[in-house]
């Protein structure tokens, strides 16, 4: 693995060579942001680094890439320095950077922990009777895991989560120029993001393998964040049904947070295959392996929550139950204390990026 200072040095090495070239400025927002600053430093690479979705249309159309003396290969240099940037930034130090430098390893330990504690307390409350057993009707889940417990565990996680990813965003949005970031900015950041307007390789899409585009990068991308979004919406609607009608978990397959939960989960569980099939398709010279285990560090998480979460809809009703919502509770656990300290940073950081560079092309 190199440093932060060596990865920087080649970003900065290969970006020179573009601004003189400039063969490539209508593919992406990079190519013309890398050339307003006189000089590349520091916190202009890490900006930039965010600003590349790694569409990798760039390595293809270049003819100073390797095998030419050059060696331009602007994906995978601004990949190595993406990933530094966020191991420079990320919050808390120390832990983060270490997580960072280990994706893989830090997801498993973080996974395996948080399924040991909730099976822990799952045993301290139900015995290995209740949780071996099956549970019917409303609050069944309550009968292993006390809802004031579940509560208090997932509140806890993403409280800390949230508040270490503002701390490093804030780390990273100071040392890449502190733009002020005005309603308008944020606004054209958040649409350039969710459209994922950098990932179009400048209309084609994405060259996943090899020189032929493709669109299926940026849809399944988009596919996931639905998916997200609607579990998020099942959480809400869950809330709702809890506090405001008085109902307990688990309801019915007809109620407003088991469709949406099951269409999340369905929509996430799509994505990811479709992103898998992709990585393992794709033409490994562009990509970075840092990087790359990191990207699979998130998809495996991301795919044991939405699984389990099915698993668990289908059969709640059996003696699997107990196991299935510790898997279930202890990978969401394990996705909300990531959050800040794996993959998951860079949609904070490309915001950020994009920010920045909404800012810089405003009249
Ligand atoms: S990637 Fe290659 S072709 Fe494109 S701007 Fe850089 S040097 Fe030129
Ligand atoms: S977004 Fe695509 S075209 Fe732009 S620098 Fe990154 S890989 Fe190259």
């Amino acid at each position: 693995m190199c440093s932060a200072d060596e990865a920087r040095a080649e970003a900065r090495r290969v970006l020179e060579v573009c601004n003189v070239c400039g063969y490539c400025n209508g593919l992406c927002d990079l190519f013309e942001a890398a050339r307003r600053p006189p000089q590349l430093a520091a916190g202009d690479i890490d900006h930039l680094a965010n600003l590349c979705h790694a569409c990798r249309s760039c390595l293809y159309a270049c003819q100073y890439a390797p095998p030419h003396a050059f060696g331009v290969n602007v994906p995978r240099a601004l990949a190595a320095a993406r990933w530094q940037s966020y191991r420079a930034h990320a919050w808390p130090p120390g832990l983060a950077p270490w997580l960072l430098a280990h994706p893989l390893l830090g997801m498993w330990i973080m996974l395996a922990l948080c399924i040991l504690l909730v099976l822990g307390l799952m045993l301290a409350h139900a015995g290995p009777g209740g949780l071996f057993s099956a549970h019917e009707g409303a609050g069944s889940f309550y009968a292993l895991l006390p809802w004031g417990q579940m509560t208090l565990l997932a509140s806890l996680a993403l409280g800390a989560a949230l508040l270490a990813l503002a701390l490093g965003l804030g780390r990273f949005w100071r040392a890449s120029g502190a733009i002020p970031l005005t309603r308008r900015i944020l606004w054209q950041a958040l649409r350039d993001a969710l459209g994922l307007r950098n990932l179009r390789g400048g209309g084609p899409g994405c060259a996943d393998h090899g020189p032929a585009h493709s669109h299926w990068r940026r849809r399944w991308h988009q596919l996931l964040l639905l998916g997200l979004a609607l579990c998020l919406a099942a959480t809400l609607a869950a809330t709702v049904y809890h506090h405001a009608l008085g109902q307990l978990a688990p309801y019915a397959f007809t109620s407003a947070p088991v469709l949406l939960g099951t269409a999340g989960g369905l929509c996430m569980t799509l994505a990811l295959g479709g992103l898998l099939a992709l990585r393992c398709r794709a033409d490994a010279e562009p990509l970075n392996p840092l990087a790359r285990r990191g990207d699979l560090a998130l998809l495996i998480l991301l795919a044991l929550v939405a699984l389990s979460g099915l698993a668990l809809l289908a059969a709640r009703a059996t003696a699997a139950m107990g196991l299935l919502l510790a898997l279930h509770l202890g990978s969401v656990l394990a996705f909300f204390l990531l959050l800040p300290l794996g993959k998951f940073v860079h949609a904070g950081f490309r915001l950020l990026a994009l920010a920045r560079e909404a800012s810089e092309r405003q009249p």
